[in-house]
């Protein structure tokens, strides 16, 4: 099966409901960068498709940074002087600061105060708040249920654990033909959050549950890993290797009914961000883009300047754009699965780009060959694209010297991506084009 074919018959909708139902699977869940939340994630994501699981102990050292103590919770609360759980962890995953110290404690709700966080200008939702490299202990609640709460005793109860233990990720790796790879990473600490960070993960793992089943030119890896101190493992433990990264995106907010934004790799002009561009352009909707920043999810690691990895990052509407985000309002409703099913659609429209787009050469650079003593004009039959696809035999045999992709081609012809390949594959037919060498 190629990747053509796959796309011939992709449904938006089954496939967005398929992926709404695998994020219900795991919304309640609480993840956070290190511990068991991130284990049963990923044990949850392997029943749609094996992939290994690496285990890094804390108090490694990778590149600046140390793997931190291993956090886990079974169960948090405030109990109100009746006994009443006035913020109960078991309700709602935010309910606690993630990576909370434990405590057990009685005090005055002006001794509670400084370890409360709520939203002022969002009284009705839960704050996600986090704690990765500072140990403290704390309880995120809606504004208005935290101005009701009146003078009295409080118990709070934290009961988690700060041990040395270890960092999990998720690796998968596809071999392709060529040793080149093309890394789809994704962040996988965050808990009961749904645009970010659980659109990301059900993506890149529907993505890879596709490409396990095509031909492929590249290789394909996938990282499922906590933000920022999960890439920066992988690449200090993959120093040697990650140059064969040669195209990558980082997923996430993937779910929403914003249009779709892709942020530059920090090339700027790399193929990947000409792929992705060119797929968004073709979509016929609306899109944004934006330059590389060196903020926002892993690609400002793998952009780091001792890596440079051609690495951009294709979402919905970015990080901090939307009012849901990191908070409890980022959940099942907010993401649809229409959203989902099309932002997985163009992953695989650039994945298909990335795969076709090759370098010919013209076996008849003498004068245009005739194209029609070899048939290829009977080819284009009454077609409404009989122009088109005559123009874009022109513009290949013209350009096909060895130094121009087909991406090349559709750039400076206007003709789409997909009519080039196609009326490449009949030229390369007519042995009028065989593929060259030389690198992209
Ligand atoms: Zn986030």
């Amino acid at each position: 099966m190629t990747i053509q074919d796959l796309l011939g018959t992709f449904d938006v909708q089954k496939q967005g409901n398929a992926m709404h139902a695998l994020m219900t699977r795991l919304y309640p869940i609480c993840r956070s960068i290190t511990g068991d939340g991130i284990r049963e994630t990923l044990a949850e994501l392997r029943n749609q498709i094996p992939f290994a699981v690496e285990e890094v102990p804390s108090g490694t050292q990778v590149f600046d940074w140390t793997v931190p103590k291993e956090w886990n919770i079974r169960d948090a609360y405030i109990r109100n002087a009746q006994g009443e759980k006035v913020v109960d962890f078991k309700k709602h995953t935010l309910h606690v600061l993630n990576y909370s110290a434990p405590v057990r404690a009685k005090m005055s709700l002006a001794e509670l105060q400084p370890h409360l966080y709520s939203l002022p200008e969002q009284p009705e939702v839960i704050p996600y708040r986090t704690s990765y490299y500072t140990e403290r202990w704390g309880f995120c609640l809606p504004h208005r249920l935290r101005e009701q709460l009146p003078e009295g005793e409080y118990e709070v109860v934290v009961d988690s654990t700060l041990e040395e233990g270890a960092l999990t990720y998720g690796e998968l790796f596809l071999r392709g033909e060529e040793e080149d790879e093309v890394l789809i990473s994704t962040h996988a600490c965050h808990p009961s959050l749904c645009n970010d960070n659980l659109s990301g993960l059900v993506l890149s793992t529907m993505l890879a549950k596709f490409l396990s089943g095509v031909r492929r030119r590249y290789s394909y890896r996938f990282l499922f890993i906590p933000g920022a101190i999960g890439s920066i493992t992988w690449l200090a433990r993959n120093e040697a290797t990650a140059f064969r990264v040669k195209h990558g995106l980082v997923v996430a907010c993937v779910g929403d009914s914003g249009p779709m934004t892709y942020k530059k790799s920090r090339r700027g002009n790399a193929e990947i961000d000409r792929a992705v561009l060119h797929v968004l352009e073709a979509s016929g909707t609306p899109y944004r883009v934006k330059d590389f920043s060196p903020y926002g999810y892993d690609e400002r690691q793998y952009s780091s300047p001792g890596f440079n990895l051609a690495v951009g990052s294709l979402t919905r509407t970015p990080h901090g754009e939307f009012p849901e985000y990191h908070t409890s309002a980022d959940n099942l409703e907010f993401v649809r699965p229409e959203f989902l099913g099309d932002s997985l659609l163009r992953y695989l429209e650039v994945v298909r780009l990335l795969e076709g787009n090759r370098k010919y050469v013209n076996t008849n650079p003498k004068g245009e060959p005739q194209l029609g003593k070899r048939g290829l004009y009977s080819s284009l039959g009454g077609n409404v694209h009989a122009k088109q696809l005559e123009m874009a035999f022109l513009w290949i045999l013209n350009l096909s010297d060895g130094n121009h992709s087909l991406l090349d081609i559709a750039e400076r012809s206007g003709v789409s991506f997909s009519e080039c390949e196609s009326a490449a594959a009949l030229l390369a037919q007519h042995g009028l084009l065989v593929p060259s060498r030389r690198a992209i």
